[in-house]
């Protein structure tokens, strides 16, 4: 048994619930397991079957969610494409994927071309879900080569246990070919939640007016989308009994902002395109009493061994990829393992924390020492008047690398490097004073919504 069958089944019941809303189009849950097999059909009838590759380009609608649970009932290997590269580099993507169609929603882009998943729905055949699928996802990797990471069916046993939850009204904000709003889509699914897929770029806006007028009680967020919801003059209020934070650090400050605003429902998930699930912190262990509880994200998934090894942390378990699509499989390489590109410890009770990615660790001083630019993040959004911080390696020749600092400031706020400085040092030691600042209006963020440092390094080149 597969999720897909635990979605099959859930939208078996209740059939004249709504269960997937978004833009114009809101989805009872017997239309939505009628198109599911429409567009298995579809698939089905134009040759597609288990094993087959099926690339997906496609945003935040119903039609796109169903598409890719479409594609996994079928046994085939569901491609996502992401939003962020170029022709040249889509159509290397494509060609590594060795896909056999590709499915494109015109109206989330027209940079590629394939089948138009408008045109794809057949007859509502009912199907017997395959066994076993893949998903391969792409990833930025640490080398700057994309790669692409295969997963199989994640085990059902967290599933069926959402299944038995209550069922909310979810707002999904990430993009759902990301792992962050897969899983938020389909946990929705499978829980009999009502599911509203925001649009895929994210919009502070239409956060809002969503939560208000579809009476939303659970969401996931990057990081940064919550900060610009925390800062929006219509923040909602204690609305909400679950939110989700994940796929970037969180800074503890605006944590605690979060908790005092919505309650105690603020949990923390560690995860990566690699190896997913890898840590979890709930959202009853968050204690604003006790400030380490705002840092760390929580112990590892029972599931999954994590471990650190000479800083980095290393994770083996049933949520981590197979391997890099072309490549050998992880558990001929390495037993299994996969070294996350994380820099981490733990405390003595368990905790994970996790101090930076290995390649934003600024290395500078006289002895080539490292700054984890994750602390100054932290650190620089609780001093007055920034809202927002991003601390990255400026070429310097005389260390190497220097410390340079972006930020975004309330209005009317003027920023003094020399304060900023003396904060830094008195908090944090000399190692970690700026050399340079630039205010900006805004932080620039990948499509997934995550804070992009490295389009912030190449400014600085
Ligand atoms: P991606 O493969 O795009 O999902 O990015 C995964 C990376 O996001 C991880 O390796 C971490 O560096 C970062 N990340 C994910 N979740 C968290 C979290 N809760 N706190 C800090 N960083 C995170």
């Amino acid at each position: 048994m597969t999720y897909v069958d635990l979605v099959l089944n859930r939208l078996a019941t209740g059939q004249e619930r709504e269960a997937v809303i978004g833009g114009d189009t809101r989805l009872t849950r017997g239309q939505a397991r009628d198109l599911v097999f429409r567009l298995a059909d579809g698939l089905a009838r134009r040759g597609i079957g288990r094993g087959d590759g099926v690339a997906v380009f496609i945003g935040n609608t119903p039609e796109a969610l169903l598409l890719t649970v479409a594609v996994h009932l079928l046994g085939a290997r569901l491609v996502y494409v992401p939003p962020e590269p170029g022709q040249r580099e889509l159509a290397a993507l494509i060609e590594k994927a060795e896909v056999a169609a590709v499915v494109v929603d015109p109206g989330f882009s027209t940079r590629l071309t394939g089948w138009d998943l408008a045109e794809l729905p057949g007859d509502p055949v009912e199907r017997t879900p395959a066994p076993d699928f893949t998903t391969v996802s792409y990833t930025g990797g640490t080398t700057g080569l994309p790669k692409l990471a295969v997963h199989g069916p994640r085990s059902t046993s967290r599933w069926e246990a959402l299944s038995h939850t209550p069922s909310l009204t979810m707002l999904c904000s990430t993009l759902i070919t990301h792992g962050s709003g897969a899983g938020a889509s389909v946990g929705a699914l499978v829980t009999g939640s009502k599911l509203v897929l925001g649009p895929s770029v994210f919009d502070a806006d239409v956060f809002v007016r969503l939560a208000r007028d579809e009476q939303v009680n659970a969401t996931f967020f990057v990081p940064p989308m919550m900060y610009e919801v925390l800062d929006h003059p219509d923040c909602p209020g204690p609305q909400f009994l679950s939110i989700g934070l994940g796929g970037s650090p969180l800074a503890p400050e605006r944590l605690r902002q979060a908790v005092e605003r919505w309650g105690p429902v603020v949990y923390q998930g560690y995860g990566m395109t690699e190896a997913m699930a890898i840590a979890f912190m709930p959202a009853t262990a968050v204690d604003l009493a006790k400030p380490h509880t705002l840092r760390t994200v929580g112990k590892p998934n029972p599931e999954m061994e994590v471990e650190v090894r000479d800083g980095d942390v290393w994770v083996r378990g049933p949520h981590v990829m197979r391997g890099y699509w072309g490549e050998p499989p992880l558990s001929e390489t390495s037993d299994g393992w996969l070294n996350t590109g994380d820099v981490g410890h733990f405390d003595e009770d368990g905790y994970l924390y996790l101090d930076d990615r290995s390649k934003d660790v600024i290395v500078t001083g006289r002895t080539s020492d490292n700054v984890y630019s994750r602390l100054l993040d932290d650190f620089l959004v609780t001093l007055p008047g920034i809202r927002q911080a991003a601390a990255v390696a400026a070429p310097d020749e005389r260390w190497g690398e220097a410390v340079h600092l972006f930020v975004v400031v309330e209005d009317g706020h003027e920023l003094d490097l020399h304060e900023v400085e003396q904060a830094v040092v008195a908090e944090l030691g000399d190692l970690y004073a700026p050399r340079g600042v630039t205010v900006v209006p805004r932080l620039p963020l990948t499509q997934v919504g995550k804070v992009d440092k490295r389009r912030l390094r190449a400014l600085l080149r």
